[in-house]
């Protein structure tokens, strides 16, 4: 008969299968308490005397085609002689209070990995509040606490979340990608709440910082480790030229003549474009730009020339190049890169520090994409201690599911 096979599949230490009753879509398991074992008290492991016998229900993974699968056991009230313990046994590997198998919960936790809560309902019977508590809870349980030991370098980034929740600060482990912590704001506290929880030694380990200059960071770091080296990270830099080379384009174009107007519109995408993205008509429009107008045409011309100072390897060499390339800024004749040139000069400590350190925020802003991704599923950003796990998990797991 099929169904022996079946039964080990409800296998419940102190418990055997009674019944087993299947429809096309339900299954009930009827367990029933095996009267050959005895009664262990959960404290002391004495014999416990049994008062009231009642029976429970719980939730249990799909069976074949049956995706509702309810086990029908004998919950037994009983009282502890030995220690006076009263309290109820249940099959092990049951969660009374959920009303369900622990290992259906770990499967909707693995489930919610990779789908939507919302969408859960389609692979077990389970709806979506459900799921979110469960693998909340299957996520405290699992994942190991943040390893605040071996720190040696640390990433810090902020982050857009929606709209009312504003931002996070995120600190990731630099060398091993790990996620270290998460606090709504952007300000100072949401980054000295980290630093709270290192132990004095822990933070003496730790040699280099990598962030964006911006921000109030800054300050803290300071603070909390006098002796690491800072470093501006490169993307962010990069992004802030972009952003000055907007500015100028902006300014041209209020400049600018109705004709030439037309050749400036829509070129935003082309200034930053990598060359070897670009078609041939994106070419063409940018070169007839930059011939037309000088400003840009100096400012497009910088943007190249900034990417190379984090070609060196050597600091002073780097610190050469950086000197030549805030003075080329300085008599570019353009204000906004003048302006940019002298802020990359008084961050000069801090830029160059890249030639020691060789890190970049890179992989906190690779990470930002699932970051986004978990924040567009429900739940995600309504509960802020389930996304920091949502995050931990993925950053634990070397990086998101595809
Ligand atoms: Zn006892």
């Amino acid at each position: 008969m099929y169904m022996h096979g079946i039964r080990k599949l409800f296998r419940f230490a102190g418990y055997v299968v009674e019944k087993i009753s299947m429809t096309d879509d339900l299954a009930q398991v009827n367990l029933r308490r095996d009267k050959r074992c005895r009664l262990a008290c959960p404290a002391c492991d004495a014999t416990m005397g049994r008062n009231r016998v009642k029976t429970q229900t719980a939730r249990d993974l799909p069976l074949g085609t049956a995706l509702q699968v309810v086990l029908v056991y004998e919950a037994i009230q009983g009282r502890c002689s030995a220690c006076g313990l009263c309290t109820t046994i249940h099959p092990p590997g049951i969660d009374d209070h959920a009303r369900a198998t622990r290992r259906l919960q770990q499967f909707v936790s693995r489930l919610a990995r990779f789908l939507p809560l919302s969408h859960i309902d389609e692979v077990v019977p389970v709806d979506d509040a459900t799921a979110f508590r469960w693998d909340k809870a299957m996520l405290e349980d699992t994942l190991p606490l943040a390893d605040l030991d071996n720190l040696r370098v640390l990433l810090i980034d902020e982050k857009a979340v929606r709209k009312h929740h504003g931002y996070v600060t995120l600190v990731m482990n630099g060398q091993t990608g790990e996620l270290l912590h998460m606090a709504e704001g952007k300000k100072k506290a949401s980054l000295q709440s980290f630093f709270d929880k290192l132990s004095k030694e822990q933070k003496q380990r730790i040699v280099a910082v990598g962030m964006d200059r911006a921000g109030a960071y800054r300050t803290v770091v300071q603070a909390e480790l006098p002796d690491a080296d800072i470093v501006f990270d490169k993307f962010h830099l990069i992004a802030n030229y972009h952003a000055v080379i907007d500015e100028v384009r902006r300014a041209e174009w209020r400049k600018a003549s109705a004709a030439d107007k037309d050749v400036i519109k829509g070129q935003r995408y082309n200034l930053f474009r990598n060359p070897i993205n670009r078609t041939g008509t994106q070419t063409h429009s940018l070169m007839a730009l930059l011939r037309m107008n000088r400003n840009l045409a100096v400012a497009y011309i910088l943007k190249d020339g900034l990417g190379k100072l984090w070609g060196y390897t050597y600091r002073k060499s780097a610190g050469k190049y950086l000197a030549k390339w805030c003075g080329w800024a300085a008599v570019s004749g353009v204000e906004a890169l003048r302006a940019f040139g002298r802020s990359l000069l008084r961050a000069e400590e801090e830029v160059l520090n890249y030639c020691k350190h060789r890190i970049t925020t890179a992989r906190l802003e690779a990470f930002n994409n699932t970051v986004s991704r978990l924040m567009h599923r429900a739940c995600g950003v309504r509960d802020m201690g389930y996304l920091y796990l949502k995050l931990r998990q993925e950053s634990l797991s070397g990086g998101p599911p595809n």
